[in-house]
């Protein structure tokens, strides 16, 4: 019963060493993932800060259009000004003209805000070109390592997996069943017993299963989580 009890222990570590390469199979590709998409908003966000520039920039020169037609319009109105025969016309065209005045003032006031504004998303278009470029490099250095990870993982649990069909063929088939039958209710299968305690599901052994536990006559069950319960000392 200790070299059957014994085999079934490597396997258990077999199998705890595979399970643990299989989880980091399932888990880097998501990190992967996780660092592109990362990576892609960051661009992402530095083309919006460029299209929000651009709209600026168009809002900035159609004001300045505006503002020259104005203007233009002002120096004409004045000249017109000087021949005009009757006050009524002259009030009115003058009248015009101050408004016109006023919409020279707004437009001015706008085309400050814009300035502004450009220079403002300029900054920002900086910086995030400045973290897109800086970041690509450190996201692509990153990804190439977790893909070798990811590589030297599988080649590690094809590795594993050829080990556990070896070693099975020297564990007997029913021992293999009983574990395959705990393993599938409960992982792993096997719990140390050491110090009274089932180091699995932490619950206190009687004297009396540790004492059949010593003598090795059969395989025996914590009575909690029903594992095969084993110990080191009694295995050596
Ligand atoms: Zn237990």
């Amino acid at each position: 019963m200790k070299d059957k009890l014994k085999k079934l222990v490597g396997l258990s570590q077999i199998d705890a060493e595979l399970l643990e390469l299989e989880e980091l199979l399932l888990s880097l590709p998501q990190a992967i993932l996780t660092f592109e998409a990362e990576q892609k908003n960051r661009v992402h966000e530095f083309e919006n800060y460029k299209t929000i520039l651009a709209n600026l920039e168009s809002e900035k020169r159609s004001k300045e259009s505006d503002l020259t037609e104005k203007k233009d319009w002002i120096v004409k109105g004045e000249e017109k000004l000087k021949a005009i025969k009757t006050n009524k016309e002259y009030h009115a065209l003058l009248k015009e003209i101050s408004l016109a005045k006023k919409t020279i003032n707004l437009l001015e006031e706008q085309i400050t805000k814009l300035t502004d504004a450009i220079q403002n998303e300029q900054n920002r278009i900086s910086e995030s070109e400045n973290k897109v470029e800086g970041e690509k490099n450190t996201t692509s250095t990153e990804v190439e390592k977790m893909k070798e990870q990811l590589k030297s993982i599988e080649e590690k649990r094809q590795a594993k997996s050829l080990e556990r069909e070896q070693f099975l063929e020297g564990v007997e088939v029913t021992m293999i069943h009983h574990y395959n039958l705990i393993r599938q209710k409960i992982n792993p299968a096997l719990a140390l017993a050491k110090n009274g305690f089932c180091c699995e599901c932490n619950t206190k052994i009687p004297p009396q299963i540790f004492n059949d536990l010593h003598r090795l006559n059969s395989l025996i069950s914590c009575p909690r989580c029903r594992r095969i319960l084993y110990l080191e000392l009694a295995l050596d």
